[in-house]
């Protein structure tokens, strides 16, 4: 009964806010819905957690919390608040590991994506198909939108098949990442996580439930793929499979070249549209800095000397990160490949780092750097990342006026920076919600800031806005990625021309503008 009494409180007090403007209800409306207000939750436990992210920098406390046990569980929250007069906003949340409050309301009710996860009784879970042999062959999972991507590698992995695209970090989830794009140092042989995509089903703000892919409901599919969650909330997607390879090469070249260092890159990535005889397949990049803390987990203790030395001499170094996957019986021959793959390539010759690993362990290789910055106290910690996708053909100026110049120069230390080319053409369909740079290649850069104290934090966004101000004084047209937290003008501003239909689909699929107001995009 008290149970009963609170949650009944909670519908009543959500009722209250969202009809302070609007016409009184009365409450047989609510209470028709007693199977809702079960699963509506103010938790003081809980709300914490729902009011932060892992950017620990925006903070918003929602009215309530909701834990669907069901697709008709989602159907009928989003329906309950379009039934309002003024409706409330709801954050559909997966894992939270947004950083500038995306997945939050102040308001409104988060949409806890991850209670789903336990069974695919309810058409949630992970559930990896039997490989369909007509026509080409095609294996696939159908996988909840509140999965992690770990438990979609893992459940794939049981049948030797892996999703092709992944992202540096699996406890994402499949929801999350869809939303936004999903890169990584597949996306130049396969693209995003969202090009990776069959088939979705998708509730609508309206309150439809849509099963959608190329052929059918199309719209909806591209909408909500890198949609930010503005449409609709993805209940299930279905993932291409291929089959996983057991062992990879991983190696890191050293350079103390950024033209070398590039140009290598984009050699690499060039292979799989020749469809070469050896193709990397998986290119990433980062900088070493000359500032503490020097990242060196990857390389033998022997050889920390040397590398912080090579630092030292050049202030900032480039690694190119390749790996090369092979199966337990074909040793030999991913070593003439990855001998292959390396000719001609200009990196400093005596500093080139190679590791042996199960699959697993290579896409899975954030973990360990999770564990231990978290036994450090510094996961849970501010992190004012700037993301960013520069042309190809602005790349060496951007390293002279941005790592060069600004990051370099400044002594404000702290996170990882990666930097590496993937391939646009035939990889990203602009159907989809995302603008990317209008070249063929094009840069990821992430400055994935880590900030212990809350001076840092200022500090680091006061150069996050400097390194923008240069783009933009520059003429470098970057195009911002995992944003949130930005007005309704500079949202307009971000899609360019792609604005009219992004608010087209808006008005097509979620015309109460109920979903995820963390962005910022319609309020
Ligand atoms: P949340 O933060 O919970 O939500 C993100 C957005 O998606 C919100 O707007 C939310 O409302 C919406 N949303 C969530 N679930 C759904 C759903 N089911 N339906 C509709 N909308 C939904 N990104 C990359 O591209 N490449 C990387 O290599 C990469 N590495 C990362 C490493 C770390 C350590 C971290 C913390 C993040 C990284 N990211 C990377 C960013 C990450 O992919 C995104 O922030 C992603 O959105 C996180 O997923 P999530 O489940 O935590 O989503």
């Amino acid at each position: 009964n008290l149970v009963l009494f609170s949650t009944t409180m909670v519908v009543l007090l959500l009722s209250s806010i969202v009809l302070t403007q609007a016409q009184p209800r009365s409450w047989s409306a609510f209470q028709a819905s007693k199977e809702l207000a079960t699963k509506l939750s103010r938790n003081p436990q809980t709300f914490p957690h729902a009011s932060t992210d892992y950017g620990h920098i925006v903070h918003k406390t929602p009215v309530a919390i909701f834990n669907p046990s069901s697709v008709s569980d989602i159907l009928a929250l989003i329906h309950f608040s379009n039934s309002l007069p003024n409706p409330f906003p709801i954050a559909p949340r997966g894992k939270a590991h947004s950083v500038h409050g995306q997945a939050m309301t102040k308001d409104g009710v988060v949409l806890n994506m991850t209670n789903l996860n336990s069974s695919f009784q309810n058409g949630l879970g992970v559930l990896v198909s039997a490989c369909d042999g007509k026509g080409p062959l095609i294996c696939y999972a159908d996988v909840g939108g509140g999965q992690m991507w770990i438990d979609v590698l893992h459940a794939s992995l049981e049948r030797g098949l892996t999703p092709l695209s992944l992202t540096d970090y699996m406890y994402a989830t499949v929801g999350g990442t869809l939303s936004n794009a999903g890169m990584g140092g597949m996306s130049f042989r396969f693209g995003p996580q969202i090009s990776n995509v069959l088939e979705l089903d998708v509730i609508t703000g309206k309150g439809d439930l849509v099963t959608c892919s190329k052929e059918q409901n199309s719209e909806a599919f591209y909408a909500a793929l890198g949609g930010l969650g503005q449409f609709g909330v993805i209940t299930r997607a279905r993932i291409p499979l291929g089959p996983a390879p057991t062992r990879v090469k991983w190696l890191r070249l050293l350079y103390n070249n950024f033209t070398a260092f590039s140009r290598d890159q984009e050699h690499l990535i060039s292979f799989s549209e020749r469809n070469d005889i050896a193709t990397a397949d998986y290119v990433e990049g980062m900088l070493l800095l000359n500032q503490p803390p020097l990242d060196l987990l990857f390389y033998p203790a022997s050889d920390h000397q040397r590398v912080t030395s090579l630092v030292t001499q050049y202030g900032i170094i480039y690694i190119l990160e390749l790996a090369k996957y092979y199966y337990n019986n074909s040793q030999a021959h991913v070593n003439e490949e990855v001998a292959y793959l390396l000719k001609g390539l200009n990196f400093v010759h005596t500093f080139v780092f190679e590791r042996d690993v199960s699959y697993e362990e290579f896409v899975n290789r954030v973990y360990p750097l999770e564990q231990m910055l978290r036994s450090e106290g510094l996961w849970e910690v501010p992190h004012p990342w700037l993301n960013l996708w520069v042309p190809r053909s602005r790349i060496s100026d951007f390293d002279e006026g941005v790592f060069k110049d600004i990051v370099l120069k400044q002594n404000i230390t702290g996170g990882s920076f990666l930097v590496y080319p993937t391939n646009r053409r035939n990889k990203w369909d602009d159907r989809m919600t995302p603008i990317t740079p209008d070249e063929d290649v094009f840069y990821v850069v992430d400055f994935l800031r880590v900030a212990k104290t809350f001076d840092v934090v200022d500090k680091l966004q006061v150069q996050n806005k400097q390194i923008l101000r240069f783009c933009n004084d520059a003429g470098i047209k970057i195009t911002e990625y995992l944003i949130g937290n930005k007005t309704h003008q500079q949202w307009v501003e971000h899609f360019g021309p792609k604005w009219k239909l992004f608010a087209d689909r808006k008005t097509e699929f979620d015309p109460k503008k109920i979903l995820s107001p963390g962005h910022g995009i319609f309020q």
